[in-house]
């Protein structure tokens, strides 16, 4: 389907707003062995998607863009469904080790505060209803 993608997920951007990202020295740049809007996205980022992603210094430029835009396709490192049930999921966290509701309410909003602030509440929300 998508068999000529010759610049940062370019083919991606068919369709999508004129102001495409300009994500230079992404990692994906060039690569041809991936596809990076397939019809059918999986739970999570391919680990060989997911390994460049995680290397490149434009990460967070690209998942930026693709959240504002919604995008579709694994961009930044995370798939569609991700980002739109999580918003930008892949905050760096700002702090060492696990996440924590405390952190959480402090304004971090990696994946792990996120998750310990969910369970918090689904903990607060059983509680309640007895
Ligand atoms: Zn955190």
């Amino acid at each position: 389907m998508y068999s000529q993608i010759t610049a940062v997920n370019q083919v991606a951007l068919e369709g999508s707003p004129s102001n495409a990202p300009s994500l230079s020295g992404a990692a994906c740049a060039g690569d041809t062995q991936f596809d990076w809007i397939p019809a059918a996205e999986t739970d999570t980022v391919p680990a060989g998607m997911a390994a460049l992603c995680n290397a490149c210094p434009a990460r967070s430029e690209c998942l930026a863009w693709a959240v504002s835009w919604d995008a579709e396709g694994y961009w930044g490192g995370t798939t569609t469904a991700q980002r739109r049930g999580r918003g930008r999921d892949d905050q760096e966290p700002t702090h060492e080790g696990p996440g924590s509701p405390s952190l959480y309410r402090r304004g971090c909003r990696c994946r792990g505060c996120k998750d310990a602030q969910a369970d918090r509440i689904r903990q607060q929300r059983a509680r309640n209803r007895g």
